[in-house]
């Protein structure tokens, strides 16, 4: 099996599978005051700093939640809560994530005014068209970090500077799923107010997020209320197993980060110049994030490569995995023409992918134009 989908999801590592098994092993819940129950609460403790540490942020910052989606979602709601006396209008983009752009879709049927920022045809946004977009009544800025289908790395510490000369009372989120241990993250560095982020794009498991909540946001909404776990943010007994499979994780990841980046950057580097080669083979967009190559084979329809090589054993994906079956919002976005866009696939690569991968991927693709017609 060949595995190029680590946009959609990464593989566990079987270190990361045992720390979740021996952590849930030890049931005890992190409220109690026996000392088993201590034992776990210093655990999950520990598991937050260690995830802060890779963001350099103070751990009181991370909040654990279920996904990436939750985090999403808490950051707008309690977003516009905190804005609610300064206006009612939110600036994103027309590419963010489902989980950002149907919060704030629901957020319009309140009377919010959205601003979807579109891209060019490389994939990128600018912090001008932040700048142009910007009003007095404005409360949230959201745009994601890097883009799950392009791969291209959006300006947020330009946004930020941009926000902070116009003394903008709008607080800026981004949603650094597809960011976090890929590119340079820390939410400090770059002028976030607020953070998303999901482990299992980082090799850990699905079902666990956080969300970095500024310091100076003391009175941020809480997003469940009982028994005041997460600094009374995020109620609801600690996901203890999912938590120390995020930390293993995150720092497996971050020992080897610089080699990492370098190694999926190369694989990039090298599946790009074999697939462009490929006559019928085009560069959609030009993104940077190291592990995401958007390409188009040009009146292919995706669904019959994804399935054709699919059943060869070959994971990779049409587009977002999570609009299956038509075509992406971020594909129309980008103003594709009708074959073209028709065409596009993700590759996304891991530390583990290799360059023999990529040339049996290759391959495939070339096989798959050779033997059919193209029929868009
Ligand atoms: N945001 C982006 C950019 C994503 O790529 C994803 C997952 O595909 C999410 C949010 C949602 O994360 P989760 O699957 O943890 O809910």
């Amino acid at each position: 099996m060949i595995y190029l989908d680590h946009a959609a999801t990464t593989p566990v590592p079987e270190a990361v599978a045992n720390e979740m098994y021996r952590a849930l092993l030890s049931y005890a819940n992190p409220s109690a005051q026996y000392p088993m129950g201590q034992e776990a609460k210093k655990e999950v403790e520990a598991h937050r700093a260690t995830i802060a540490r890779a963001l350099d942020c103070d751990a009181p910052c991370l909040h654990f939640t279920s996904c990436g989606t939750e985090s999403d979602n808490w950051a707008i709601m309690g977003a516009v809560h905190h804005g609610r006396h300064v206006g009612k209008h939110i600036i994103t983009t027309a590419v963010e994530h489902s989980a950002i752009l149907e919060t704030c879709k629901a957020l319009q049927q309140q009377g919010y005014e959205v601003t979807y920022l579109k891209p060019d045809k490389t994939g990128h946004i600018t912090a001008a068209q932040v700048a142009d977009a910007l009003r007095e009544d404005t409360v949230l800025v959201s745009i994601m970090l890097v883009n799950n289908e392009t791969g291209c790395i959006f300006p947020l510490a330009d946004i930020a500077r941009l926000l902070q000369e116009r003394k903008s009372r709008a607080l800026l989120h981004t949603d650094a799923v597809q960011g976090f241990l890929k590119v340079p993250c820390a939410p400090a560095k770059l002028g976030v107010d607020l953070m998303s982020l999901s482990a299992h794009k980082v090799g850990g498991p699905k079902g666990i997020g956080a969300l970095y909540i500024a310091p100076h946001l003391k009175n941020f909404r809480p997003l469940l209320f009982g028994g005041g776990q997460e600094m009374s943010r995020r109620s609801g007994t600690e996901a203890t197993a999912q938590i120390a499979g995020f930390a293993k994780a995150v720092s497996l990841r971050k020992e080897q980060l610089e080699e990492s980046w370098q190694h999926m950057a190369a694989i990039k580097a090298y599946c790009s110049e074999k697939l462009l080669n490929i006559d019928g083979i085009v560069a959609v967009g030009e993104g940077q994030a190291p592990h995401i190559l958007a390409v188009s084979l040009v009146g292919y329809p995706s669904a019959n490569v994804v399935t054709d090589l699919g059943a060869q054993g070959i994971c990779l994906s049409a587009g977002s995995a999570c609009h299956r079956g038509k075509l992406s919002h971020v594909v129309q976005a980008l103003g594709l023409d009708k074959r073209t866009a028709g065409g596009v696939l993700r590759l996304s690569f891991g530390p583990e992918t290799t360059t023999a991968d990529i040339d049996t991927v290759c391959a495939a693709l070339e096989q798959h134009m050779r033997s059919r017609f193209p029929m868009l």
